[in-house]
């Protein structure tokens, strides 16, 4: 698997940095962002190191299939009726900060947004 050690969700993944985190397999986590945006704001991460939505390839397609289907349960498990919103930033101008591709999941009541 590869990881980058200068990677903070590599970290995250690797236990050296806490999060509140909500599910584990062997190819995905997802945790509580550290700055919600959001009532419920988790991010799904996958497991392997991935620089970006620029980066992946046709082979990724069950592991991003995995992460886009765990939205629905995190959210139910956690308390979210009414519905949600996912969002993947991809690179400079699509608002990416950290470099280890992620999915946003808000939910919870309005008025919330990023980007
Ligand atoms: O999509 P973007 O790269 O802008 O989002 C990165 C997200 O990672 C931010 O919402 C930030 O709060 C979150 N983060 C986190 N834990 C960290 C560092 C960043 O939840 N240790």
């Amino acid at each position: 698997m590869s990881t980058d050690p200068n990677c903070i969700f590599c970290k995250i993944i690797a236990g050296q940095i806490p999060s509140k985190k909500v599910f584990e397999d062997e190819d995905v986590m997802a945790f509580h962002d550290i700055n919600p945006w959001a009532p419920v704001h988790l991010l799904v991460i996958p497991k392997r190191h991935i620089v970006s939505m620029e980066s992946v390839t046709p082979d990724d397609r069950a592991l991003m299939g995995k992460m886009m289907v765990l939205a629905p349960k995190l959210m139910a498990d956690a308390g979210v009726t009414g519905g949600f919103r996912q969002v993947i930033n991809t690179g400079r101008d699509g608002g990416q900060e950290v470099f280890h591709l992620h999915m946003h999941v808000f939910g919870g009541p309005r008025p919330w947004a990023k980007g």
